[in-house]
């Protein structure tokens, strides 16, 4: 049996694959749209991807496999993207996905229509969360939206890297333990 065969229970609702974007991070990505989001932004380019109930079911394994295989066939992917529908309303399953994606040697940028401040009291997001080297963070707003921003689609959304997504959740922690006391 392989090392990655309990990741079958997880499984995730997906809304589409693009094994191989230039847009949704650094380098070549292998990017996962997943299925059912609930902020419905307006000008949203993605809205067939806020019904929960649409899209298609993969296991973690069979998404690890078809990331295997990009990987084989492209010497030149650099990571991971996943974006949706929003990523954190599977972060249970996606957490699981993550381990695995890294032991591929793929780094993961995630996209989440949430703000980062939101995700630290939930335990399964703070496990997705230690996975993750890029997190694009915050709703799209219309009314912000410049089409020369890299990766991102209007000027609220954040860029935070692993670093500041460590940070960030250290002092929530600490913050949390000082007002407990
Ligand atoms: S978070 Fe993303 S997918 Fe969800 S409505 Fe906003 S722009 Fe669309």
């Amino acid at each position: 049996m392989s090392a990655r065969a309990p990741l079958s229970k997880y499984v995730i609702r997906m809304a589409g694959i693009v094994p191989e974007s230039y847009v949704d991070g650094p380098g070549v990505r292998y990017t996962i749209f997943v299925q059912g989001c609930p902020h419905q932004c307006s000008g949203c380019h993605n809205s067939d991807t806020w019904d929960f109930f649409g899209g298609t079911s993969f296991t973690a394994d069979e998404l690890l496999e078809k990331i295997a295989f990009a990987k084989k066939e492209n010497p030149y992917l650099q990571g991971v993207t996943i974006t949706g529908g929003e990523p954190f309303c599977q972060a249970y399953p996606l957490a699981h996905l993550a381990k695995g994606i890294k032991e591929l040697d793929c780094d993961l940028v995630v996209y989440t229509g949430y703000i980062l401040e939101n995700l630290a009291e939930v335990p399964s997001a703070i496990e997705f969360l230690e996975h993750i080297d890029v997190l694009i963070d915050g709703p799209f707003v219309q009314e912000k939206k410049v089409l020369t921003l890299p990766y991102r689609g209007s000027t609220n959304q954040r860029i935070l890297d692993k670093k500041a997504i460590e940070k960030f959740l250290r002092d929530y922690k600490l913050k949390a333990l000082s007002s407990a006391l």
